[in-house]
């Protein structure tokens, strides 16, 4: 009787134990994140990314765009390189034949095979407007827009095309619920997801700080920098609308990274993105 009771009480502490590991992650606060692949792209002179380094040498690159739920809501960040480019299987030239890109899963099927309707999206932000993180932002019409006031008068005056930006691919987000940023936004007033300006690569570029529930803090980075050893040698890319705000940014987020004791997740660093779980597994 008495060992039968210790064992009944061994199933009671294990149930409780187990109803506590599964409530761990609150519900009112970031649960998990989905990873999709939204492209990938090879160029044949890396040097472009890293003036004066590695000149002449190709290299792979990862495009990520990243789903967060949050309670009820469904926030987006980033929308990939655009889908129409799966209907390519050899790839197609891009940036002046500087990069080929490929879509082998679509934005859209990736969110299908997680019973995400496009609509079902409550809110999208775009680390910036370049075509390879806006390609498929015209699917996502009923969500609140987070952006930058800069970049939005970049992506929606007169000459996108001077910022190297295509409206094609977004142009219906100019009807979204537009929330206009100048600086650091915390989106649901809990610390758990906030946008960081980052500006230098775009004029309103953005990263993303996620404090996931058991990874703990990341960093999104957008194109803040584009792979690791820039990263760690400091670089700024040929190409970014203003290089020393790029190199003072960067200098930010460093400090903010040490101080949120947070790691610094590179879109477009292959490497790293692929030791990343990616959809339809999550991270927590
Ligand atoms: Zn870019």
């Amino acid at each position: 009787m008495v060992r039968l009771n210790v064992a009944v009480c061994r199933i009671g502490l294990l149930l409780f134990l187990s109803a506590i590991a599964a409530s761990a992650i609150a519900e009112n606060s970031v649960q998990r994140m989905y990873v999709l692949n939204c492209g990938e792209s090879r160029t044949n002179d890396v040097s472009m990314w890293s003036p004066g380094d590695d000149v002449g040498k190709s290299r792979d690159f990862s495009d990520n765009c990243y789903l967060i739920r949050h309670g009820k809501d469904l926030m987006l960040w980033d929308t990939g390189m655009s889908d129409a480019i799966a209907d390519k299987p050899e790839g197609v030239t891009a940036a002046g034949g500087l990069l080929t890109l490929w879509v082998r899963r679509t934005l859209a099927s990736q969110l299908r095979e997680l019973g995400v309707a496009p609509t079902d999206i409550t809110h999208i932000a775009l680390s910036h407007f370049h075509a390879d993180h806006s390609g498929n932002a015209n699917l996502f019409t009923a969500a609140k827009l987070y952006i930058q006031g800069a970049e939005y008068d970049a992506a929606f005056g007169s000459e996108p095309s001077k910022f190297g930006f295509a409206p094609a691919n977004y142009e219906n987000l100019r009807a979204n619920p537009v929330v206009k940023l100048n600086g650091d936004h915390d989106v649901f007033d809990d610390g758990s997801v906030v946008i960081l300006s980052t500006p230098g690569h775009t004029p309103g570029h953005q990263s993303l700080l996620v404090r996931l529930p058991r990874r703990g803090a990341v960093v999104l980075s957008g194109d803040m920098v584009h792979f690791q050893e820039n990263w760690t040698n400091r670089r700024v890319p040929a190409r970014n609308f203003d290089r020393e705000q790029s190199a003072r940014t960067m200098e930010r987020i460093a400090a903010f990274l040490a101080e949120n004791h947070a790691q610094l997740w590179i879109n477009h660093d292959k490497a790293q993105s692929d030791a990343i779980p990616h959809a339809p597994g999550h991270v927590e």
